[in-house]
């Protein structure tokens, strides 16, 4: 079952079990998810999950052996101000899931963490034993959510991955699957709805960072390649495998001001670009590092060059304008 499955990841990740041939049913609230993101011929569930009745009866119709959560809000800076809703949301419903899959004895998961639970980096590229100390409530509930994972597997027998992304980006080649988020805060797309025209320009959140170029470093990874990560991942947890902690990069960063002029060259526009204060959360660099993905789940990122992420954007910002609506 794939929770979250009709959001940018999860319907990426949802594309490439399709592919190959394993069956899956996607659960989603579409509060930010969307409908039209989910194959015809994928079972869906509409339901949420708070309502824990709706989670149990999923997990038995459909006799779910294995779950695959990205339901989660993810925004660092909506956490700062509203951290109520990324405890309920993050943690809480987190712990509906695993109490029902205990339940039905569904007893394998692969989740969503972030390079976002290591905080401020005291090393640089961060490696999975890199001390974890987020600085910001969206890091803090992530982290309580691997935690939570790690308890139940010493009590229960828990089989769990925890998938530390850096910045999922790209989207699958051809245009039909993209990033489109209500707001839209991530750099990507607004940089490309910048080309498009939609917005008058993009704003650079800081340009006093220690960094060569003042603006802040990020290790953006193509989501198709996340997307073959929780596959392997999940294969792993089938051969027995009971706890994974796995940084999912490419162990490359660029800045922001790097990003928008490879941007200006996949796109042929301008971009205008206006200085703007620091975003509240954000530190200045995040770049994976270890070689834990390759060890343990054999994965080396296949679309890795950031002008192949946004090229792949752009396909489907230009086929998309709109988004999915
Ligand atoms: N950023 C920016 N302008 C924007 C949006 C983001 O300068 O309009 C910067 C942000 O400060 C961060 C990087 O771009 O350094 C990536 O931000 P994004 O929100 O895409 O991902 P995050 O790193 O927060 O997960």
């Amino acid at each position: 079952m794939v929770v979250g499955g009709a959001g940018y990841i999860g319907s990426h990740t949802v594309r490439l079990l399709q592919s190959r041939s394993v069956p899956c049913v996607v659960f989603d609230n579409l509060s930010t998810g969307h409908r039209q993101a989910i194959p015809d011929d994928v079972p869906f569930v509409q339901a949420d999950l708070a309502d824990r009745e709706a989670i149990g009866r999923a997990l038995q119709e459909h006799k779910i052996q294995s779950v695959i959560h990205f339901a989660a809000k993810c925004y660092v800076g909506e956490s700062v101000t509203e951290p109520s809703k990324y405890y309920r949301e993050n943690v809480f419903n987190t712990w509906n899931l695993l109490e029902e899959m205990r339940t039905h004895n569904v007893m394998r998961i692969v989740f969503s963490s972030t390079c976002a639970t290591y905080g401020n980096p005291v090393q640089v590229p961060m490696d999975e034993s890199h001390p974890q100390k987020p600085i910001n409530p969206y890091g803090h509930t992530k982290l309580h959510m691997e935690h939570m994972m790690g308890d139940y597997s010493t009590a229960y027998g828990l089989s769990y991955a925890a998938l530390r992304y850096f910045n999922a980006a790209g989207a699958a080649s051809g245009g039909c699957l993209g990033e489109h988020h209500e707001p839209e805060t991530h750099l990507i797309p607004l940089v490309l709805q910048v080309a498009l025209g939609q917005r008058e320009f993009i704003s650079i959140f800081g340009d006093d960072y220690e960094t060569p170029d003042g603006t802040c470093i990020r290790d953006y990874i193509h989501v198709d390649d996340l997307g073959d990560a929780h596959l392997r991942a999940l294969c792993q947890l089938e051969a027995g495998a009971q706890e994974l902690h796995v940084n999912l990069g490419t162990g490359t960063g660029f800045s922001v001001k790097e990003l928008i002029e490879m941007a200006r060259e996949v796109t042929g526009h301008a971009i205008p670009a206006r200085m703007g204060e620091r975003r509240d959360g954000d530190p200045p660099q995040l770049v994976s590092g270890g070689t834990r993905a390759l060890d343990l789940l054999g994965w080396k990122p296949e679309k890795a060059a950031l002008k192949r992420i946004l090229e792949d954007a752009w396909s489907f910002h230009r086929k998309h304008p709109g988004g999915y609506e």
